[in-house]
Protein backbone atom coordinates (compact mmCIF):
# COMPACT_ATOMS: atom_id res chain seq x y z
CA UNK A 1 0.00 0.00 0.00
CA UNK A 2 1.16 3.42 -1.26
CA UNK A 3 2.16 5.47 2.20
CA UNK A 4 1.54 9.16 2.60
CA UNK A 5 4.13 11.29 2.64
CA UNK A 6 4.61 12.18 6.46
CA UNK A 7 5.24 16.07 5.52
CA UNK A 8 1.49 15.38 3.45
CA UNK A 9 -0.46 14.29 6.19
CA UNK A 10 1.10 17.00 8.90
CA UNK A 11 0.42 19.42 6.53
CA UNK A 12 3.27 21.22 6.33
CA UNK A 13 5.83 22.16 3.71
CA UNK A 14 9.23 20.24 3.29
CA UNK A 15 11.27 22.73 4.88
CA UNK A 16 8.77 23.61 7.79
CA UNK A 17 10.96 24.24 11.21
CA UNK A 18 10.39 22.16 13.73
CA UNK A 19 8.29 24.78 15.97
CA UNK A 20 5.94 25.26 12.64
CA UNK A 21 6.09 21.04 12.95
CA UNK A 22 5.19 20.98 16.18
CA UNK A 23 2.23 22.68 15.76
CA UNK A 24 1.02 21.00 13.05
CA UNK A 25 1.00 18.17 15.06
CA UNK A 26 -0.87 19.88 18.35
CA UNK A 27 -3.37 21.08 16.07
CA UNK A 28 -4.35 17.68 14.28
CA UNK A 29 -3.94 15.41 17.12
CA UNK A 30 -6.48 17.80 19.12
CA UNK A 31 -8.69 17.38 16.30
CA UNK A 32 -8.38 14.07 15.65
CA UNK A 33 -7.84 12.64 18.87
CA UNK A 34 -9.59 9.24 19.91
CA UNK A 35 -11.06 10.60 23.00
CA UNK A 36 -12.91 13.79 21.22
CA UNK A 37 -14.21 11.18 18.37
CA UNK A 38 -15.50 8.60 20.16
CA UNK A 39 -18.05 7.76 17.27
CA UNK A 40 -15.69 7.66 14.41
CA UNK A 41 -13.30 4.75 13.75
CA UNK A 42 -11.12 6.75 11.16
CA UNK A 43 -10.39 9.08 13.74
CA UNK A 44 -7.99 6.82 15.57
CA UNK A 45 -6.28 5.87 12.01
CA UNK A 46 -5.71 9.15 11.07
CA UNK A 47 -4.44 9.82 14.55
CA UNK A 48 -1.83 6.94 14.24
CA UNK A 49 -0.69 8.29 10.98
CA UNK A 50 -0.10 11.79 12.63
CA UNK A 51 2.11 10.32 15.42
CA UNK A 52 3.92 8.30 12.90
CA UNK A 53 4.69 11.13 10.77
CA UNK A 54 5.55 13.37 14.03
CA UNK A 55 7.47 10.55 15.43
CA UNK A 56 9.54 10.61 11.86
CA UNK A 57 9.26 14.76 11.38
CA UNK A 58 10.17 15.94 14.91
CA UNK A 59 13.79 13.86 15.09
CA UNK A 60 16.32 15.35 12.74
CA UNK A 61 17.86 12.26 12.39
CA UNK A 62 15.23 10.28 11.32
CA UNK A 63 14.03 13.65 9.83
CA UNK A 64 16.96 13.53 7.36
CA UNK A 65 16.75 9.94 6.78
CA UNK A 66 13.23 10.49 5.59
CA UNK A 67 14.56 13.39 3.41
CA UNK A 68 17.22 11.55 2.07
CA UNK A 69 15.26 7.99 1.10
CA UNK A 70 11.63 8.68 1.93
CA UNK A 71 9.42 5.36 3.19
CA UNK A 72 12.46 3.30 2.58
CA UNK A 73 14.18 5.07 5.49
CA UNK A 74 11.14 3.52 7.96
CA UNK A 75 11.47 0.16 6.36
CA UNK A 76 12.14 -3.09 7.95
CA UNK A 77 16.41 -3.46 7.57
CA UNK A 78 16.76 0.14 8.19
CA UNK A 79 18.20 1.24 11.81
CA UNK A 80 15.22 3.85 12.25
CA UNK A 81 12.46 1.05 11.31
CA UNK A 82 9.64 -0.16 13.58
CA UNK A 83 12.10 -3.48 14.54
CA UNK A 84 14.91 -1.33 14.47
CA UNK A 85 17.47 -0.38 17.07
CA UNK A 86 16.38 3.82 17.33
CA UNK A 87 12.97 2.99 17.43
CA UNK A 88 10.45 2.60 20.26
CA UNK A 89 10.44 5.56 23.00
CA UNK A 90 7.43 7.39 24.79
CA UNK A 91 5.14 10.22 24.00
CA UNK A 92 4.06 11.77 27.23
CA UNK A 93 1.27 14.01 25.89
CA UNK A 94 1.45 16.39 28.40
CA UNK A 95 4.55 17.38 27.26
CA UNK A 96 2.55 18.69 24.09
CA UNK A 97 0.11 19.69 26.44
CA UNK A 98 -3.16 19.52 24.29
CA UNK A 99 -5.82 21.68 25.84
CA UNK A 100 -8.41 20.13 27.10
CA UNK A 101 -8.16 16.99 25.92
CA UNK A 102 -5.83 14.85 28.01
CA UNK A 103 -6.05 15.05 31.88
CA UNK A 104 -9.06 17.74 31.54
CA UNK A 105 -8.93 17.55 35.59
CA UNK A 106 -11.99 19.09 36.95
CA UNK A 107 -12.90 20.69 34.13
CA UNK A 108 -16.53 21.56 35.23
CA UNK A 109 -14.69 24.33 37.19
CA UNK A 110 -12.58 25.10 34.59
CA UNK A 111 -9.59 24.30 36.39
CA UNK A 112 -7.05 21.86 34.58
CA UNK A 113 -4.27 19.54 35.38
CA UNK A 114 -0.97 21.38 36.18
CA UNK A 115 -3.43 25.09 36.58
CA UNK A 116 -1.54 27.49 38.92
CA UNK A 117 -4.62 28.95 39.86
CA UNK A 118 -4.35 32.58 37.80
CA UNK A 119 -7.61 34.01 37.04
CA UNK A 120 -8.78 36.86 35.28
CA UNK A 121 -10.88 39.48 35.24
CA UNK A 122 -12.07 42.53 34.21
CA UNK A 123 -12.67 46.15 36.45
CA UNK A 124 -13.79 49.04 35.41
CA UNK A 125 -13.76 52.41 36.14
CA UNK A 126 -15.21 55.79 35.24
CA UNK A 127 -13.16 58.02 33.09
CA UNK A 128 -12.78 60.31 36.29
CA UNK A 129 -11.64 57.32 38.32
CA UNK A 130 -9.06 56.98 35.85
CA UNK A 131 -7.90 60.55 35.53
CA UNK A 132 -7.49 60.43 38.87
CA UNK A 133 -7.10 56.96 40.48
CA UNK A 134 -8.85 55.60 43.13
CA UNK A 135 -9.15 52.45 45.82
CA UNK A 136 -12.01 49.99 44.42
CA UNK A 137 -13.21 47.19 45.96
CA UNK A 138 -14.33 44.10 44.31
CA UNK A 139 -15.93 41.48 45.38
CA UNK A 140 -15.66 38.03 42.72
CA UNK A 141 -15.94 34.14 43.01
CA UNK A 142 -13.09 32.15 43.06
CA UNK A 143 -12.41 28.46 43.04
CA UNK A 144 -11.07 26.87 46.21
CA UNK A 145 -10.19 23.68 47.73
CA UNK A 146 -12.49 22.30 49.60
CA UNK A 147 -12.16 22.90 54.02
CA UNK A 148 -14.87 20.09 55.15
CA UNK A 149 -12.80 17.38 52.95
CA UNK A 150 -9.14 19.34 52.62
CA UNK A 151 -9.37 18.89 48.97
CA UNK A 152 -9.67 14.78 49.05
CA UNK A 153 -13.24 15.25 48.21
CA UNK A 154 -14.11 12.36 50.40
CA UNK A 155 -16.47 12.42 53.19
CA UNK A 156 -14.89 12.66 57.40
CA UNK A 157 -13.39 9.48 57.97
CA UNK A 158 -13.32 8.33 54.53
CA UNK A 159 -10.11 8.22 52.28
CA UNK A 160 -10.26 8.19 48.18
CA UNK A 161 -9.50 4.58 47.38
CA UNK A 162 -6.52 3.95 44.61
CA UNK A 163 -7.34 3.82 40.78
CA UNK A 164 -7.47 0.57 40.18
CA UNK A 165 -7.05 1.33 36.49
CA UNK A 166 -3.85 3.50 36.63
CA UNK A 167 -2.92 1.54 39.65
CA UNK A 168 -3.57 5.38 41.32
CA UNK A 169 -0.60 6.55 38.80
CA UNK A 170 -2.63 8.81 37.01
CA UNK A 171 -1.62 7.91 34.07
CA UNK A 172 -2.02 4.96 31.50
CA UNK A 173 0.91 3.84 28.81
CA UNK A 174 -0.63 1.77 25.73
CA UNK A 175 0.76 0.31 23.01
CA UNK A 176 -1.27 0.87 19.72
CA UNK A 177 -1.20 -2.09 16.94
CA UNK A 178 1.89 -1.49 14.79
CA UNK A 179 2.89 1.84 16.00
CA UNK A 180 6.70 1.64 17.18
CA UNK A 181 5.36 3.59 20.53
CA UNK A 182 3.65 3.55 23.81
CA UNK A 183 1.31 6.55 23.84
CA UNK A 184 1.06 7.77 27.63
CA UNK A 185 -2.64 9.65 28.50
CA UNK A 186 -4.55 10.51 31.56
CA UNK A 187 -6.63 7.81 32.91
CA UNK A 188 -9.86 8.34 32.31
CA UNK A 189 -11.29 6.79 35.51
CA UNK A 190 -9.66 8.50 38.04
CA UNK A 191 -9.39 11.86 35.82
CA UNK A 192 -5.54 11.68 35.92
CA UNK A 193 -5.58 11.53 39.95
CA UNK A 194 -4.70 8.38 40.75
CA UNK A 195 -7.55 8.07 43.40
CA UNK A 196 -11.42 7.54 43.31
CA UNK A 197 -13.69 8.97 45.32
CA UNK A 198 -15.94 6.10 46.94
CA UNK A 199 -17.47 8.97 49.81
CA UNK A 200 -18.31 11.93 47.83
CA UNK A 201 -18.13 14.91 50.66
CA UNK A 202 -21.10 16.86 50.95
CA UNK A 203 -19.65 20.24 50.67
CA UNK A 204 -17.54 19.84 47.40
CA UNK A 205 -19.72 16.72 46.01
CA UNK A 206 -16.05 14.76 45.74
CA UNK A 207 -15.06 17.29 43.75
CA UNK A 208 -12.72 18.48 46.41
CA UNK A 209 -12.68 22.42 45.33
CA UNK A 210 -15.74 24.72 45.91
CA UNK A 211 -16.49 28.18 44.65
CA UNK A 212 -16.21 31.14 47.30
CA UNK A 213 -16.69 34.75 47.07
CA UNK A 214 -13.80 36.58 47.56
CA UNK A 215 -13.51 40.42 48.17
CA UNK A 216 -10.47 42.60 47.58
CA UNK A 217 -9.15 46.22 47.43
CA UNK A 218 -7.07 47.14 43.96
CA UNK A 219 -5.23 50.45 44.10
CA UNK A 220 -6.02 52.31 40.78
CA UNK A 221 -3.31 54.79 39.99
CA UNK A 222 -3.99 58.11 38.53
CA UNK A 223 -4.03 58.00 34.66
CA UNK A 224 -4.34 54.45 33.98
CA UNK A 225 -5.18 53.73 30.74
CA UNK A 226 -8.05 51.74 29.38
CA UNK A 227 -6.76 47.98 29.07
CA UNK A 228 -4.16 48.35 31.13
CA UNK A 229 -3.73 44.91 33.67
CA UNK A 230 -2.89 45.10 36.93
CA UNK A 231 -1.66 42.00 38.86
CA UNK A 232 -2.82 40.97 42.50
CA UNK A 233 -0.92 38.18 43.69
CA UNK A 234 -2.64 35.75 45.61
CA UNK A 235 -5.82 37.08 44.43
CA UNK A 236 -6.64 33.85 42.45
CA UNK A 237 -8.12 30.19 42.67
CA UNK A 238 -6.46 27.78 44.96
CA UNK A 239 -7.07 24.41 43.89
CA UNK A 240 -4.53 22.52 45.91
CA UNK A 241 -4.51 23.02 49.99
CA UNK A 242 -0.82 22.81 50.29
CA UNK A 243 -0.03 25.01 47.22
CA UNK A 244 -0.19 28.94 47.11
CA UNK A 245 -3.08 30.40 45.43
CA UNK A 246 -2.85 31.72 41.64
CA UNK A 247 -2.39 35.28 40.88
CA UNK A 248 -5.77 37.60 40.24
CA UNK A 249 -4.99 39.44 36.55
CA UNK A 250 -7.62 42.67 36.24
CA UNK A 251 -8.13 44.31 33.07
CA UNK A 252 -9.16 47.82 33.53
CA UNK A 253 -12.26 49.29 31.80
CA UNK A 254 -12.26 53.02 31.42
CA UNK A 255 -16.11 53.68 30.77
CA UNK A 256 -17.03 55.52 27.86
CA UNK A 257 -17.73 59.52 29.29
CA UNK A 258 -20.71 61.91 28.29
CA UNK A 259 -18.65 64.70 27.25
CA UNK A 260 -14.59 63.80 27.33
CA UNK A 261 -12.18 61.42 25.66
CA UNK A 262 -9.42 60.79 26.16
CA UNK A 263 -6.41 61.26 23.54
CA UNK A 264 -2.46 60.55 25.39
CA UNK A 265 -2.81 62.98 28.10
CA UNK A 266 -4.40 64.91 26.81
CA UNK A 267 -8.94 64.96 27.42
CA UNK A 268 -10.65 66.51 24.41
CA UNK A 269 -14.29 68.00 24.36
CA UNK A 270 -16.38 69.24 21.95
CA UNK A 271 -18.53 72.21 22.92
CA UNK A 272 -20.96 74.03 20.75
CA UNK A 273 -21.34 77.39 20.79
CA UNK A 274 -23.72 79.97 19.38
CA UNK A 275 -23.24 82.08 15.90
CA UNK A 276 -23.16 85.16 17.89
CA UNK A 277 -20.66 83.50 20.52
CA UNK A 278 -18.54 82.73 17.62
CA UNK A 279 -18.85 86.02 15.71
CA UNK A 280 -18.69 88.22 19.15
CA UNK A 281 -16.88 86.33 21.58
CA UNK A 282 -17.98 84.96 24.60
CA UNK A 283 -17.00 83.47 28.04
CA UNK A 284 -18.92 80.28 27.74
CA UNK A 285 -19.17 77.23 30.71
CA UNK A 286 -17.28 74.03 29.60
CA UNK A 287 -16.96 70.63 31.39
CA UNK A 288 -13.48 70.01 32.96
CA UNK A 289 -12.20 66.77 34.96
CA UNK A 290 -12.56 69.42 38.01
CA UNK A 291 -15.83 70.60 36.88
CA UNK A 292 -17.68 73.46 35.32
CA UNK A 293 -14.63 75.60 34.12
CA UNK A 294 -14.82 78.83 31.89
CA UNK A 295 -13.28 79.04 28.82
CA UNK A 296 -13.07 82.41 26.66
CA UNK A 297 -13.87 82.32 23.09
CA UNK A 298 -12.45 84.98 20.89
CA UNK A 299 -14.49 87.27 18.54
CA UNK A 300 -14.57 85.47 15.27
CA UNK A 301 -14.08 82.25 16.20
CA UNK A 302 -14.47 79.55 13.02
CA UNK A 303 -16.61 76.27 13.39
CA UNK A 304 -13.66 73.67 14.45
CA UNK A 305 -11.30 75.25 15.92
CA UNK A 306 -9.77 73.82 18.92
CA UNK A 307 -8.89 75.96 22.07
CA UNK A 308 -6.97 74.47 25.07
CA UNK A 309 -7.49 74.67 28.42
CA UNK A 310 -3.98 74.18 30.03
CA UNK A 311 -3.40 71.33 32.10
CA UNK A 312 -7.18 69.91 32.71
CA UNK A 313 -5.97 67.09 31.04
CA UNK A 314 -5.16 63.39 32.04
CA UNK A 315 -2.07 63.36 34.47
CA UNK A 316 0.91 62.89 32.41
CA UNK A 317 2.35 59.30 31.61
CA UNK A 318 5.89 60.60 32.04
CA UNK A 319 6.19 62.45 35.20
CA UNK A 320 4.84 65.52 36.98
CA UNK A 321 1.71 67.47 35.91
CA UNK A 322 -1.23 67.41 33.49
CA UNK A 323 -2.22 67.73 29.91
CA UNK A 324 -4.11 70.05 28.57
CA UNK A 325 -7.96 69.61 28.00
CA UNK A 326 -8.60 70.42 23.71
CA UNK A 327 -11.81 71.93 23.42
CA UNK A 328 -13.09 71.38 19.88
CA UNK A 329 -15.33 74.13 19.30
CA UNK A 330 -18.51 73.50 16.72
CA UNK A 331 -20.62 76.93 15.80
CA UNK A 332 -24.60 75.82 16.06
CA UNK A 333 -26.74 78.01 13.35
CA UNK A 334 -29.84 78.85 15.17
CA UNK A 335 -32.90 76.53 13.40
CA UNK A 336 -36.89 77.51 13.68
CA UNK A 337 -36.65 81.19 14.07
CA UNK A 338 -39.66 83.66 15.36
CA UNK A 339 -40.37 86.19 12.72
CA UNK A 340 -38.80 88.78 14.59
CA UNK A 341 -35.68 86.80 14.94
CA UNK A 342 -35.61 86.26 11.21
CA UNK A 343 -36.00 90.21 10.51
CA UNK A 344 -32.82 90.70 12.77
CA UNK A 345 -31.11 88.10 11.12
CA UNK A 346 -32.24 89.99 7.19
CA UNK A 347 -31.23 92.74 8.32
CA UNK A 348 -27.38 91.99 9.37
CA UNK A 349 -26.94 89.66 6.57
CA UNK A 350 -27.59 93.06 4.55
CA UNK A 351 -25.39 94.79 6.62
CA UNK A 352 -22.64 92.25 6.46
CA UNK A 353 -20.24 92.11 3.83
CA UNK A 354 -17.46 89.99 2.82
CA UNK A 355 -14.83 91.98 3.93
CA UNK A 356 -15.68 90.42 7.39
CA UNK A 357 -15.55 87.12 5.79
CA UNK A 358 -11.87 86.76 4.19
CA UNK A 359 -13.04 83.06 3.74
CA UNK A 360 -16.11 83.21 1.70
CA UNK A 361 -14.27 86.76 0.05
CA UNK A 362 -11.64 84.62 -1.28
CA UNK A 363 -13.81 81.79 -2.33
CA UNK A 364 -16.04 84.38 -4.26
CA UNK A 365 -12.81 86.17 -5.97
CA UNK A 366 -11.80 82.57 -7.60
CA UNK A 367 -15.10 81.83 -8.53
CA UNK A 368 -15.28 85.35 -10.73
CA UNK A 369 -11.68 84.35 -11.78
CA UNK A 370 -12.74 80.76 -12.98
CA UNK A 371 -16.11 82.35 -14.45
CA UNK A 372 -15.92 85.51 -14.86
ZN1 LIG B 1 -15.18 18.55 50.20
ZN1 LIG C 1 -6.77 6.06 37.30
Amino acid sequence: MAQRDHYEILGVMKGATPEEIKAAFRKLASQHHPDRNPDDPAAAVRFKELNTSYQVLSDPQRRAMYDRFGHRAEESGSPFANNGPFAGGVIDFSDIAVDGILGDLLGVFGVGRGDKGDLKRELEVTFEEAAFGTTKSMRYARIVSCVDCRGSGSSPGHTPDTCSACNGRGRVRFQQGILPIAVERACQRCKGRGTVVVHPCDGCKGSGLVSNENEIEVTIPPGVEHGATRVVTGAGNRPKPDKAAGDLELEIHVAPHPFFRRAGDDVICAVPIAFTHAALGAEVVVPTLDGKGKLRVPAGTQPGTTLRIKGKGMPKRAGIGRGDQRVEVTVEVPTSLTPRQKELIEELAKEIGDDVQPQRKGFMDKLRDLFG
